[in-house]
């Protein structure tokens, strides 16, 4: 896998696509600067070539989520808002293009000096970006003279800045960056080349949204740990009641198929036993623990319960690879958060006891955060949709433009 670290910059000018995509609060102060930091090793390794930067990305939905006169919000969809926390972030001036294909823009990078930085507005101003569109992509490669892919949570999108783009450039000027290649490598070893017992926790709201990475577990893990609400559609397809409780009635039979297939595969498939139960989806509600079989009827399962905690600990204690996608239950509520906290203590531990552990999609990550337990997982990934993909066995388009 051909990284930044395989050329050198030296007054090269790389055109260097990251992941910006980061939330902000009403006064646009970042909440979660993750991703912008995961893409500083990239652009100082440019830097200290003697190179020079000029980043991309994009930012949000800013043509579906259109203002009220139906214009486009360019005020709370700009990269400008960035551009502080990076300059402090980076120690360096980062110049900020207001468009990424205008005249000025060009002006603007073929007049970088090495050691300098520019920063292009939100790609996806443009409709182009999503649509992949050549003449769009060609122009972005203006910007550089060499390519580098460093936005793993955008990989799984064929779009101009993530993939079209790269053909634009000859296979020795484009590679990936750093963090990139730090994601494929993870993902990689446990796809390929993990040591069992192998235990997948998959968690978060839906059935649905899971469906295709549990079968292609189904050949590889040796436990696949179900939490969340997507494990009351499992049971209720097996005859469960399961009250007001989320559930997909048309993934029933699929669950039930699932099911099926895993026995056949020898994959133990674990449910939580009990659940903690609620009258309301609210902090104050009242609560009360219940077999996940027998909740009643105006009551609905918002975390996984002791019982429950105690088996997926103990199966999570005996793994050597364990992937988490997804909370055990509603864990932004401080009474719904024992559940999944319990499991990230659990994962730290068998980390701790020599596992490998890699933890992807959004809230997942946002658990271990906020448990601090970031730093005793073997690998935190930034890819959300991108790790789905890459663990249901497709081919991430952004990946596959730099190397083929
Ligand atoms: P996902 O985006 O599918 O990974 O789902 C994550 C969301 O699922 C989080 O916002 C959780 O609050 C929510 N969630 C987890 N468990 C439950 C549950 N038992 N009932 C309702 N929502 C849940």
């Amino acid at each position: 896998m051909k990284t930044v670290k395989d050329l050198n910059f030296q007054n090269k000018r790389a055109l260097v696509r990251v992941d910006f995509n980061v939330p902000f609060d009403k006064q646009f102060k970042i909440t979660d600067d993750t991703r912008i930091r995961s893409a500083l090793p990239t652009i100082q390794k440019i830097l200290d070539d003697g190179g020079s930067v000029v980043l991309m990305s994009h930012l949000g939905r800013p043509l579906k989520k259109l203002k009220e006169d139906g214009s486009v919000d360019k005020e709370k969809f700009s990269l400008k808002h960035v551009v502080k926390h990076l300059s402090e972030l980076s120690g360096k001036e980062i110049k900020f293009a207001d468009d990424c294909i205008s005249e000025e823009s060009f002006k603007m990078s073929s007049g970088l000096k090495a050691g300098e930085i520019l920063l292009l507005e939100n790609t996806r101003f443009y409709k182009e970006e999503e649509k992949g569109d050549e003449s769009f992509a060609e122009k972005l490669s203006k910007h550089g003279e060499v390519y580098v892919n460093d936005a793993f949570g955008s990989a799984h999108r064929a779009h101009a800045s993530t993939t079209v783009v790269a053909k634009y450039f000859s296979p020795e000027n484009k590679c990936f960056g750093l963090l990139m290649a730090a994601e494929i490598e993870n993902a990689d070893k446990l796809l390929h080349k993990s040591e069992k017992p192998f235990t997948a926790i998959l968690g978060g709201a839906k059935v649905s949204d899971k469906i295709l990475i549990i079968e292609n577990l189904l050949n590889i893990a040796d436990n696949i740990i179900i939490g969340g609400g997507m494990s009351y559609t499992f049971i209720k397809a097996q005859g469960g009641n399961i009250g007001k409780s989320l559930v997909e009635e048309d993934k029933t039979d699929l669950a039930n198929d699932i099911l099926k297939r895993a026995k056949e595969k020898g994959v133990q498939i674990l449910f939580p036993k009990d659940s903690v139960i609620a009258d309301r989806f609210d902090n104050n509600a009242n609560t009360q623990l219940a077999d996940s079989k027998d909740i009643p009827q105006e009551w609905m399962g918002l975390d996984i319960g002791h019982e429950a905690i105690a088996a997926y600990e103990a199966v999570i204690k005996n793994s050597k690879t364990i992937l988490w996608n997804g909370p055990m239950g509603v864990f932004e509520m401080e009474k719904f958060k024992n559940g999944t906290k319990s499991i990230a203590v659990a994962v730290a531990h068998a980390t701790q006891d020599g596992a490998f552990s890699l933890i992807g999609g959004g809230d997942s990550v946002a658990a271990v955060n906020q448990f601090q337990l970031a730093d005793k997982v073997s690998f935190v990934s930034t890819g959300g949709g991108a790790l789905l993909e890459f663990f249901e066995g497709k081919t991430l388009p952004g990946i596959a433009a730099i190397t083929e």
